[in-house]
């Protein structure tokens, strides 16, 4: 491996797991080496601590607004940089008056007249970078790395220009290391499923939600006189109003599983986003299981998992681990 490449590998292997700000930090200048032009005459390149802290704000962003990934150990003190983050969500969402989660990329925080709080959000998670992440990431346990200069003030981060463009030709392994040493702290801080997919999907901007509606044969065997009733409120749903609705959320679960899904009422549907089911619900959806599971043809794909989420009482304990996460 290049030397300078494997010092950079060492510092993203040897963090210590207080927090993922040195995973943003980190990620953040490999994604700004990506514009650096290789003819360029200069021979030191600058990274401003805006544009690093915008891309750590929308790696938080994405990671947060999709599925309230936990960034640090410390449940009662967050680290700032995700209160920052999640203020500015909030506000974006009562811009916005609905919950629909919307990449960082897209928002035009300029026409949704946020741009002031946009920018005041930017200039404290600089902050942050400039007090706490950018001198420790170099030098862990006393022991400094010169992978870069930092300016006395610490508003720039220099670069020599051979360095830099390592950095960029070295892109592919470098944010797939650190997005896998993000992943197993992200795993140490939080108990939902699926992190690792989580993290992909995000970074290949590749959320997609599927249709529900090949559940609905499985679905409909639930009401035998073709009446549709909604699981929350019982009351029959005409078939412009029907929505399938996860009970713990997709946001959580990040997977359409027949033993989560139920019929509802489109309007609660959108309401109720990442709600946390009672436990009321959660007694009648296991019970909806069994009776579903007697229902349905064995010998089957669906029928299979369906088994094995009543036998292993998937229902209980993805709820109490999202309630507990
Ligand atoms: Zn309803």
């Amino acid at each position: 491996m290049d030397s300078y490449i494997k010092q950079w590998h060492d510092l993203i292997l040897n963090c210590n797991f207080d927090n993922t700000y040195k995973m943003a930090w980190s990620k953040a200048l490999v994604e700004l080496s990506l514009n650096i032009n290789e003819d360029t005459e200069k021979e030191t390149i600058a990274f401003d601590f805006g544009e690093i802290a915008k891309l750590c704000l929308k790696y938080y962003w994405n990671q947060t607004i999709y599925f309230d990934l936990i960034q640090s150990p410390s449940f009662k003190k967050p680290p700032e940089v995700m209160t920052f983050t999640k203020e500015l969500i909030k506000e974006f969402f009562q811009k916005k008056g609905k919950v629909q989660p919307v990449r960082f990329e897209r928002i035009d925080f300029h026409s949704l007249k946020l741009e002031e709080q946009y920018k005041e959000t930017v200039k404290k998670i600089a902050n942050t970078l400039r007090q706490d992440v950018c001198w420790r990431f170099k030098n862990p346990n006393g022991i400094a790395y010169e992978i870069y200069d930092l300016n006395s003030n610490r508003r720039i981060v220099h670069f020599n220009k051979q360095d830099a463009l390592k950095l960029k030709e070295h892109s592919d392994f470098l944010f797939t290391f650190i997005n896998y040493r993000w992943t197993q702290m992200l795993e140490g801080f939080n108990y939902s499923p699926r992190i690792s997919r989580k993290v992909r999907a995000i970074d290949e901007d590749n959320i997609k939600r599927s249709s529900l509606k090949k559940f609905h044969t499985h679905l409909d065997l639930m009401f035998e006189d073709g009446q549709r009733k909604c699981f929350y409120c019982n009351e029959v749903i005409d078939d412009t109003d029907l929505s399938v609705d996860h009970v713990i959320p997709w946001s959580y679960m990040f997977s359409d599983d027949l033993w989560n899904l139920v019929y509802c009422h489109k309007e609660e549907n959108s309401q109720k986003s990442n709600r946390l089911p009672s436990e009321e619900d959660i007694i009648r959806l296991e019970n909806r299981n069994i009776l579903l599971l007697d229902r349905m043809e064995p010998k089957s794909c669906d029928y299979d998992q369906l088994q094995i989420a009543v036998e292993k009482d998937y229902v209980k304990k993805f709820w109490t681990s999202f309630k507990g996460g």
